[in-house]
């Protein structure tokens, strides 16, 4: 009989045109229906072609993020005396590189400062590129910077650690511009997902939360950290490594930055509380410039120096200099002395990692005693004379 076409229930696949063996069936569209059908295959189409253009794109994302290995760490240095701090990356650069199944390497740029090699072996790395040429005996930008991008472009480090000091941040910044990557300055925190991005954890929005970033789609992935932020790995003397010698054409003449003297900017008998190994701090509970005094008495008794917080520096009763915090130092002493200092987290940032923490505080709630070792609740007038005088009785 004549076939029947059941319309609520066909979709206009053409499947049973294509399967009739006597080339039966022949399907018509409306102008409309046509129409229709022309653009869902136009979309599909269009799903697709982008699908593939994804696909694509991730695959050379994953070919440039694998074409860079290892972890550098760059050695500051003025006239060939290393910053501690690049030791101090060292440390930290080991752990990455071990995570990572990958090589540290040191980047050492100077005038004779190949010793400064040896020193990187000292503290964890394998391996040290040495750029060593009469322009670059004092740190300038222009210089540096060739220096450091040329040496990027040939050998593609993962990650580049640097130290947030004046020099550091100046480079890295330059670097990071340079090369076209991202730059997370004054890192407190690095370690490595399982996709080998960097996780990068600093203070955000005034120290009130702590944010992890990542550079997930750029190499290198790049950092700075400050001073006594990371522990000091132990220096391993006579450990070797591999010296990679390279040399950038740059002529004196090409540098319009002239160094003409080094002033060094430390009066003399000006305290350095970063790295000091005993900080006894002020507060705000100090109450008044002469009880410093008293800080000052106790910290000589240890060997130490006096520290205070952003609130006592505020107020006049100490240079700037001695502020502990996100606006200060960041300091990694021995043993932290904290009187009279509520525990604001601008404040810890700059001193929860020292090995020791005694909170003296009058308000048994004040967050200072989530990160002290030992807290002692009372009046710092009575408390810090009296550990003075126990000291002073022991010496006896
Ligand atoms: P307070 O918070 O007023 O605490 C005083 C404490 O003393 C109280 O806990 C009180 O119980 C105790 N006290 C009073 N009298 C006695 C007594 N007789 N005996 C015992 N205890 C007593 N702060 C920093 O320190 N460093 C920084 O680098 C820093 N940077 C900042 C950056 C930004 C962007 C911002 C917004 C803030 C920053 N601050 C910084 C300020 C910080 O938020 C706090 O305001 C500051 O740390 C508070 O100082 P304090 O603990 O001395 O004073």
């Amino acid at each position: 009989g004549e076939p029947v076409i059941l319309s609520e229930k066909c979709i206009g696949c053409l499947k049973c045109v294509k399967v009739c063996p006597a080339e039966a069936l022949e399907m018509f569209f409306t102008p409309e229906e046509q129409q229709l059908l022309d653009e869902l295959a136009r979309q599909q189409g269009a799903d697709a072609a982008a699908a593939e253009e994804v696909d694509e794109e991730a695959a050379a994302l994953a070919q440039m993020l694998a074409a860079y290995r290892g972890v550098w760490v760059f050695v500051e240095q003025t006239e060939g005396e290393p910053a501690r701090v690049s030791w101090e990356l060292m440390g930290v650069g080991a752990q990455l590189a071990q995570s990572l199944q990958t090589e540290l390497c040191a980047v050492v740029i100077g005038e004779n400062v190949e010793h400064l090699c040896h020193e990187a072996f000292a503290h964890g790395a394998s391996k040290a590129y040495l750029l060593d040429q009469p322009v670059f005996r004092h740190y300038r930008t222009e210089a540096y910077l060739e220096a450091c991008c040329t040496l990027i472009g040939t050998y593609q480090p993962e990650i580049v650690l640097m130290g947030a000091t004046g020099m550091g941040r100046d480079l890295a910044g330059a670097v990071a511009t340079r090369v076209k990557t991202g730059l997370t300055a004054d890192c407190t925190g690095l370690d490595v997902d399982d996709r080998r991005n960097l996780r990068q954890t600093r203070p955000a929005f005034g120290g009130n939360i702590m944010a992890t970033i990542m550079c997930d789609r750029f190499r290198p992935q790049m950092a700075t950290v400050r001073p006594h932020v990371m522990p000091l790995p132990e220096r391993q003397a006579g450990a070797t490594g591999e010296i990679v010698r390279e040399e950038v054409a740059l002529a004196e003449a090409d540098i319009l930055t002239k160094v003409l003297e080094i002033i060094r900017d430390k009066k003399a008998g000006e305290v350095d509380i970063a790295g000091a190994e005993f900080i006894v701090s002020g507060g705000r509970g100090m109450m008044a410039k002469e009880n410093f005094g008293m800080l000052q008495e106790l910290a000589d008794e240890l060997g130490g120096v006096v520290g205070a917080s952003r609130s006592a520096v505020d107020a006049g009763w100490m240079p700037h200099e001695r502020q502990v915090g996100q606006t200060g130092k960041t300091v990694r002493p021995k043993i932290y002395i904290a009187c009279g200092i509520s525990g604001a987290i601008q404040h810890l940032v700059g001193m929860q990692d020292s090995d020791l923490v005694i909170a003296i505080n009058r308000d048994r709630e004040a967050p200072i005693f989530d990160v002290a070792t030992y807290g002692i609740v009372g009046d710092l007038f009575q408390i810090v004379p009296a550990i003075t005088q126990r000291l002073r009785d022991l010496k006896q």
